[in-house]
């Protein structure tokens, strides 16, 4: 997709509902590699000359979140992105897998999560 005001202005949107409902801090929110290259080393630790590779990434603990809008091609696609790293955020232990796909299923219905609680 091309990143124009409009776009930025609906991903900014988009985040704030599903945060909200996620009951997480709206994260800040990269939208570009060089946006991800230009933040300091230790709030992108682990990705960040592979980030053009994925369609979205999750730093998590840092509330902040990558959505790489050159490599996301329709609507569709920037609906589950979004979603995805929000449901990082927001289950910030749980890896991918069935459970993971799950809950963005859920998200993506609307479902809403109570505030994370760390386990003890
Ligand atoms: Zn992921």
């Amino acid at each position: 997709m091309k990143l124009d005001p409009d776009l930025k202005l609906r991903i900014y949107e988009k985040v704030g509902i599903y945060a909200s409902r996620f009951s997480i801090l709206e994260p800040k929110i990269l939208l570009t590699t060089r946006e991800v290259l230009d933040m300091p080393r230790k709030m992108t630790e682990g990705a960040r000359t592979s980030a053009y590779k994925y369609l979205g990434l999750s730093y998590n603990g840092q509330n902040l979140i990558f959505i790489n809008i050159r490599k996301i091609s329709d609507e569709k696609d920037l609906e589950n992105t979004i979603v995805h790293e929000l449901i990082h955020q927001r289950f910030p232990y749980l890896s991918h897998g069935k459970r993971f796909n799950k809950l963005v299923r859920q998200g993506l219905r609307g479902k809403k999560f109570l505030p994370y609680q760390k386990r003890k």
